[in-house]
């Protein structure tokens, strides 16, 4: 008779497969499987499962509560430096008779009138081979299979063999892949919130970089939400083995000062360049060894290979840009599955300071120029002092679209505009007010449109978050404007 040992029935065993640190030699392989380890851990604990974390012989095992296996799937596949891991029945052996037995025993059900091929894999010493595995494997499991298939089996029964144990199982599930965060130093990402930054950080995340976020604000508080509401996603679901850290930069003086003394087209790149040398400053405080941005060639006019030259001329750290090559649809694509795009979906173009004709070719002389006309003190001072959140410790509530959006002004609610005040003053309904001149009351209850009603809903949800009652309007102007008699909207 066979016992399966009590942990195999009430516990959920996963044999975890590193990814390319295995290249690695020598201590720079232990490294990188230590902070595996501890990565794996500090998954486990920040998801609220107990589990055990062992190494052996190029494997993790994971051992977690029964209950929470299908948890457990959900948080190995956001480890990196994992390539593949399987959900796993460890049986103990001593002859090759009885590993057949026992693996017979658990596969029983699975392989049941199905075809079915035995795949082995061996390590350590023994007195038969792999084939051997295979044959005395398969001769006994076909009792319950129909036959055997090498080519295309219904069932894979993959017996993994290490010393006195194997391990078998029936399915390879896909990691994040990579390699573990903590192997590389520490970097800094610009964020604004919008699609773009997010995935670049995940990219950069991916190599095992821990990375830590600056934020360039344009848009006051609730431009700070939405860039939170952003980055928290990527430290709660992927930053396992460190602490991020989100750096917040006020920028809404330096826009001004741009605005004040340079010429219209050069808004743009001065901008970036003055963002770029602050992240310096900010990344050499903290000690992080490159940047890294959203930026990808020609996705936009301050995105031409000279565009980017002349912004990342005098910047001496490096400047990362892992999305150089993709396009904008793959990475709308890929910010969903890393759980980003319903956040960067609110974050409006903080468009302050877009020129109405950007300088399409700028040279770095005329650019250099038109910097000499500003006061660097200003954003050197203002990087040296930037305001600091610990992510995985910051509380940031979410609120559901659909308890967000309304699609008539509730009784007894004020209107907010929250367009330009240019936009505002050519056209809005009687009684609206302008989001420069709102100012909330405690008991009040708002509804705040723009154009279309995107970015008015990141604007309820921060006006949420201080504890008013908001809302945003589906919609936005091109629905009021039909029904307030006006002409249809854009
Ligand atoms: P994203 O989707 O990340 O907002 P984008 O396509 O809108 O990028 P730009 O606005 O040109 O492109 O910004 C290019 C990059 O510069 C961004 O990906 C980000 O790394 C950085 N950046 C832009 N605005 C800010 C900001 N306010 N604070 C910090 N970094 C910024
Ligand atoms: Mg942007």
């Amino acid at each position: 008779m066979v016992v399966l040992c009590f942990c195999a029935v009430s516990k959920a065993l996963f044999m975890v497969r590193l990814g390319e640190q295995t290249l690695r030699r020598g201590y720079a392989r232990r490294l990188a499987e230590n902070l595996l380890v501890r990565n794996v851990r500090d998954a486990l604990i920040s998801t609220g499962l107990r589990g055990r974390v062992s190494y052996k012989f190029t494997r993790i095992y994971v051992e977690v509560e029964e209950a929470d296996r299908e948890k457990a799937v959900e948080v190995l596949g956001r480890v990196f430096g994992i390539s593949s891991f399987s959900p796993v029945v460890k049986v103990r052996f001593q002859s090759l008779e009885e590993l057949a037995e026992k693996v017979a025993e658990v596969s029983a059900e699975r392989v049941r009138g199905r075809s079915f091929a035995v795949r082995p894999r061996r390590a350590g010493y023994h007195n038969f081979t792999s084939l051997d595995i295979a044959r005395v494997v398969g001769e006994r499991l076909l009792k319950y299979g129909s036959r055997v298939d090498l080519k295309n089996p219904e069932v894979e029964v993959n017996v993994e063999v290490r010393g006195w144990d194997a391990y078998v199982f029936y399915e390879k599930l896909p990691g994040a892949g990579g390699l573990p965060i903590g192997v590389e130093p520490p970097v800094l990402a610009l964020v604004s919130g919008g699609f773009d930054s997010a995935v670049a950080a995940w990219y950069t995340m991916r190599r095992g970089v821990p990375v830590h976020y600056v934020f360039f604000n344009l848009g006051g508080e609730p431009h700070f939400y939405g860039v939170l509401s952003v980055v928290k996603v990527l430290a709660d679901r992927w930053s396992y083995g460190y602490n991020p850290k989100l750096y917040e930069v006020d920028f809404r003086d330096v826009v001004k000062m741009i605005r004040g003394v340079v010429s219209e087209p050069y808004w743009n790149i001065v901008l970036k360049r003055l963002m770029y040398r602050a992240a310096e400053r900010v990344a050499l405080k903290i000690g992080a060894e490159a940047l890294v941005t959203g930026e990808s060639i020609g996705q936009v006019s301050s995105q031409t290979v000279t565009a980017l030259r002349v912004a990342s001329a005098g910047v001496r750290l490096p400047i990362f840009r892992p999305l150089i090559g993709f396009d904008k649809v793959d990475i709308m694509k890929l910010s969903m599955k890393i759980g980003t795009y319903r956040y960067s979906e609110m974050i409006p173009e903080y468009c302050a300071i877009v020129p109405r004709a950007p300088v399409s070719r700028p040279s770095l002389e005329e650019v250099l120029e038109e910097e000499r006309k500003l006061d660097l003190k200003l954003v050197d001072e203002l990087a040296g002092d930037p305001a600091v959140y610990p992510l995985r410790e910051v509380e940031v509530p979410r609120f559901e679209r659909e308890a967000l959006e309304v699609e008539e002004a509730p009784d007894g609610a004020v209107l907010v505009d929250i367009r330009s005040r240019e936009d505002y003053d050519e056209w809005h309904p009687p009684n609206a007010i302008h989001i420069e001149d709102f100012r909330p009351r405690p008991n009040g209850k708002y509804v705040f449109y723009c154009t279309r009603g995107r970015s008015s809903k990141l604007v309820a949800a921060y006006y949420r978050w201080r504890g008013y009652e908001a809302y945003s309007l589906r919609g936005g102007v091109t629905k009021l404007k039909p029904f307030y008699g006006g002409e249809e909207g854009d």
